[in-house]
């Protein structure tokens, strides 16, 4: 579609085309409300456009990573438990051959000004390419990782070799084979890309802030009884993520019980044992609730994932940076990442692994990256594995504009209030999915997308049953929702690590936490309530 002079004139319009948007769209046209998604990217996926880098795949297992529409899931199959990106690829082409998604998408189209105008009751939205929009509902599907972070590095711009950012990664791929690479940043990303270029490389140097407490995928491939297997009781499965803290098919009920109160230390390191055997998020998610709030029980999962780890390590100093005696944060309050041969690569004789807090990163030269010191790591390419502004950066990158002249991002400055997760005070008829305050980071992605994104649909065909056209949370019902999730992080461990969940992982944002920490059945019983006396909390007309 070209770029035109007149508004598009739409009920809604959507940002974004990842898992949260697209199931906006589906829905919201079936109820026939007029919608259209605009997307940055020249395809659907979200993230999974963008995040091409080698190894890039995702860390929930293949039923569970897709939308609950019977009419998508039924002839889709992933061909291994832990897809790749290149597959999920795939599967949002399958999405969109069966759900016709892309006749209401405008792709190449970032939306970079928004504003709420009081007099029509609309949102008047521009985009880089010149289009706009007047829509009733802005309805924000940013995902929660959409805004690269890149440090401030001294000297970055003066590097002789290829430095990539790996949300930026070319969509024509890069060929690591023989480099000499650096690697910045060992979170989720980091470990992906650690694993799949340390058999390649000349030689590799991982640049460490924090150790990443990576767990056993345990990936398969999937024969033909395999895949079927995975599709028995697949709608019992899907009807369980309402029932379970991070809206997966499994909860620390089926593995690890309501509590350990009562086992020795023995039983509990026994149950721990089955637990590593099983892999995936089961030593996490499948853990004992009072890992997050029990410092002893804490320190002793730490403690058996340390030992699990270092045995696979060779060099003992090796294993003191990557699995250290101490543990650097309490065990599960940052996010943890699977991996499949990351710490053997690491024995290696071909890979340096850079302790930043011994040795700081003083700046990028021309010719690699020089620590403290003077030493001057040389290399080909660097990698920023850095992440991102997590969770609201993709909602505050857009010039989003209140009546009153407030943008969203000074609304937020000194942290955000969004009650229910899904609206702000101020900013009437914007909406946001799988974004700050709602499960969304703590949760299955595509989970949260469609159980917050119901409510949401299910909102505002209400409105427009009853003839309303405007809707806004109060400012009051927004500082409660913030306080019942500061109040309930107070008590858990989760403030004791730097992390993107507590929103204090890079410089300049307000420390909080930025996700909704009580778990999707509770998130949902919130909804039940405020529905069941009239969505008490929002002023609607
Ligand atoms: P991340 O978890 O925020 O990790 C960023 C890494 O960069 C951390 O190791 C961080 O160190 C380091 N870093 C940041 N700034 C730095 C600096 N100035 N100097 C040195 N090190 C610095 O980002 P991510 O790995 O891209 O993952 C973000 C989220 O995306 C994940 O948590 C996950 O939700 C999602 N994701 C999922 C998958 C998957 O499912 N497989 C894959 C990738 C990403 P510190 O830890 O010390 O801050």
């Amino acid at each position: 579609m070209s770029a035109s002079a007149a508004p598009e004139q739409l009920d809604a319009l959507i940002v974004g085309a990842g898992f949260s948007g697209l199931y906006q769209l589906y829905r919201l046209r079936q109820r026939g409300f007029k919608v259209k998604i605009y997307e940055a990217a020249p395809a659907l996926g979200g993230v999974w456009y963008w995040n091409c880098y080698p190894g890039a795949r995702c860390d929930t297992y293949g039923p569970l990573y897709q939308f609950s529409i019977e009419e998508v899931w039924k002839d889709w199959d992933f061909d291994e438990l832990y897809p790749s990106w290149e597959k999920i690829r795939q599967y949002f082409e399958h999405a969109d051959h069966k759900l016709k998604l892309s006749q209401d998408i405008r792709y190449n189209t970032r939306v970079n000004n928004a504003r709420f105008d009081e007099a029509s009751c609309r949102w008047q939205v521009e985009t880089e390419n010149g289009h706009s929009a007047s829509a009733q509902f802005l309805v924000l599907c940013t995902g929660i990782g959409s805004k690269p972070h890149t440090p401030d590095i001294a000297g970055l711009d003066t590097f002789g070799g290829r430095c990539l950012h790996t949300a930026r990664w070319p969509q024509e791929g890069v060929d690591l084979k023989g480099q000499r690479i650096g690697v910045l940043g060992t979170g989720a990303t980091g470990v992906q890309v650690i694993q799949e270029a340390g058999p390649v490389a000349a030689h590799i140097t991982v640049f460490q802030r924090t150790p990443n407490m990576a767990l056993p995928m345990r990936q398969r491939q999937l024969d033909e009884a395999g895949k079927r297997a995975l599709k028995v009781d697949i709608k019992d499965k899907y009807a369980k993520r309402a029932r379970t803290r991070a809206g997966y098919d499994f909860d620390y009920l089926d593995y690890a019980g309501p509590t350990c109160a009562g086992m020795s230390d023995a039983e509990i390191r026994a149950r721990w044992e089955s637990h590593w055997q099983e892999g995936g998020f089961v030593p996490w998610l499948g853990n004992f609730p009072e890992i997050y709030v029990d410092e002893r029980i804490n320190l002793m999962a730490y403690e058996f994932w340390r030992d699990k780890v270092r045995q696979r390590i060779t060099d003992p100093l090796m294993a003191e940076k990557l699995a250290p005696t101490q543990a650097p944060h309490p065990y599960g309050v940052k996010r943890i990442s699977l991996e499949q041969r990351f710490y053997e690569v690491f024995n290696q004789p071909n890979v340096t692994l850079v302790d930043l807090n011994e040795t700081p990163l003083v700046r990028v030269t021309h010719a690699g990256v020089e620590t403290v010191g003077g030493r001057v790591h040389e290399l080909d390419l660097l990698v920023l594995a850095t992440g991102f502004d997590m969770v609201t950066g993709g909602l505050t990158a857009m010039n989003i504009t209140s009546a009153d002249g407030i943008t969203l991002r000074q609304q937020w400055q000194h942290g955000v209030s969004a009650y229910m997760g899904t609206m702000t005070h101020g900013f009437p008829n914007m909406l946001f999915v799988y974004g700050p305050q709602a499960p969304s980071g703590l949760s299955n992605g595509p989970s949260c997308s469609e159980l917050q994104g119901d409510e949401i649909v299910g909102l505002l065909a209400w409105m427009r049953e009853r003839g309303m056209r405007r809707i806004e949370s109060s400012a009051e019902a927004d500082s409660a929702w913030r306080k019942r999730i500061d109040d309930f992080a107070a008590g858990t461990l989760f403030g004791r690590a730097q992390s993107w969940y507590m929103a204090n992982s890079i410089p300049g944002k307000t420390a909080q936490m930025i996700n909704y920490p009580i778990g999707m059945p509770d998130y949902l019983e919130q909804w039940r309530e405020v529905k069941a006396a009239d969505y008490r909390g929002f002023d609607l007309r």
